[in-house]
């Protein structure tokens, strides 16, 4: 008999998530019918998405989030105990795995997949550079900015798991790339070390004044994960045609839905500016994200796309890591080591 534990939402986030929001549970496991597996998870992601798309489910769920799992067991000949997975398992260190109980294709519901055998690369990357990340990364900057060489694009969120991947990609394509991001070391390691043109720290320094000085000539793509006052600005800024990415809002996500921040109107902009201002979810390119998987590992292979973790050990801290990406205490993808 095996013991799983897992964090229980025991109330619905308001504001920041607090500790007391989540309870840790321990559950017997029932033993494995035919068809099923048993996973033991290694890696656990805690995302963004995670504090508002929590709301969506009643309380008392198991927290929704992916993991990186090995199989100990099985009785499923296509997954092969030692063979690794990733999936929509939620916050859970054991699962009895059977995949008819996913049958849809968004976060939560979509089945649990092979890990591909990824060399000496960590399994970890599955959860990030190598998962949904950067396919969130690849398809949606290059998909929605469609980018072309000695353009200039910013994005913002720069030294997150998705913004630091789109920065680099941007520089593969040829344009000059401008992060922001919330940290003096995020902006280092984002031009020092990930070779981006320039970086602004939004906590002490004026957005709308550098960009100015940094981008004379205008902003063409605008990879936007952070939403909020410091997008109203960046739009001003914004070449005619130019393109946008809306990726996230992680400005607002401790808002409730019903108490947006107000801020500045952008219809201004992009009607002057003549902006295409698109939305998008990662899995409208599900079909393909073989060829996001295959580009991202071959510009890893080529030292072309560099990353970096921010690994909490223990499966007890998820929420002390979920509350510190929150906050920005991450460089890179945000994982825990179960
Ligand atoms: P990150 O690794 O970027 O971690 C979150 C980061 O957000 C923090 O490190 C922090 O960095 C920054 N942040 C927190 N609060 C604020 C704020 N008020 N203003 C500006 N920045 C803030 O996370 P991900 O790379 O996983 O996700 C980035 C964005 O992409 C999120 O908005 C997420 O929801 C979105 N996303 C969307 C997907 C889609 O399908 N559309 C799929 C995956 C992600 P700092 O120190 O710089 O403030």
């Amino acid at each position: 008999m095996v013991t799983a534990k897992k964090f229980v939402l025991v109330k619905h986030f308001e504001g920041e998530p607090k500790p007391d929001d989540l309870q840790i549970e321990t559950e017997e496991l029932p033993a494995i019918q035919d068809g099923e597996f048993l996973v033991e998870a290694e890696y656990l992601s805690v995302d963004p998405y995670m504090r508002p798309y929590s709301a969506r489910f009643p309380v008392g769920i198991t927290m929704i989030g992916s993991q990186v799992a090995k199989i100990i067991e099985s009785k499923n000949q296509h997954f092969p105990v030692g063979s690794r997975i990733v999936g929509y398992l939620g916050w859970r260190s054991h699962t009895v795995v059977n995949l008819k109980n996913f049958q849809g294709s968004g976060v939560a519901d979509a089945p649990p997949m092979l890990l591909p055998d990824m060399g000496n690369l960590s399994p970890s990357l599955g959860l990030g550079v190598l998962g949904m990340p950067g396919q969130t990364a690849y398809f949606g900057f290059l998909e929605i900015c469609k980018p072309k060489a000695g353009e200039t694009l910013v994005v913002t969120g720069a030294a997150g798991a998705v913004g630091s991947h789109v920065g680099q990609i941007g520089k593969i394509a040829g344009l000059k790339v401008i992060g922001i991001a919330g940290s003096d070391d995020k902006c280092q390691w984002i031009t020092k070390e990930l070779g981006f043109d320039h970086a602004i720290n939004y906590k002490t320094q004026n957005v709308g004044v550098e960009l100015k000085k940094l981008a004379p000539n205008g902003i063409d793509c605008y990879f936007d994960n952070v939403g909020g006052e410091i997008s109203s600005t960046i739009l001003y800024q914004m070449n005619t045609f130019g393109r946008v990415s809306v990726c996230g809002s992680i400005s607002s996500y401790n808002a409730d839905s019903s108490a947006y921040p107000k801020a500045t109107v952008i219809q201004p902009a992009a009607v002057f500016g003549q902006l295409k201002i698109e939305g998008f979810l990662v899995t409208r390119w599900a079909d393909r994200f073989l060829e996001g998987s295959v580009k991202n590992l071959q510009w890893i292979k080529e030292g072309k796309l560099k990353y970096r973790e921010t690994i909490t050990n223990g499966f007890e801290n998820m929420f002390k890591a979920f509350a510190g990406m929150l906050k920005g205490e991450n460089i890179g993808k945000a994982v825990v080591k179960a």
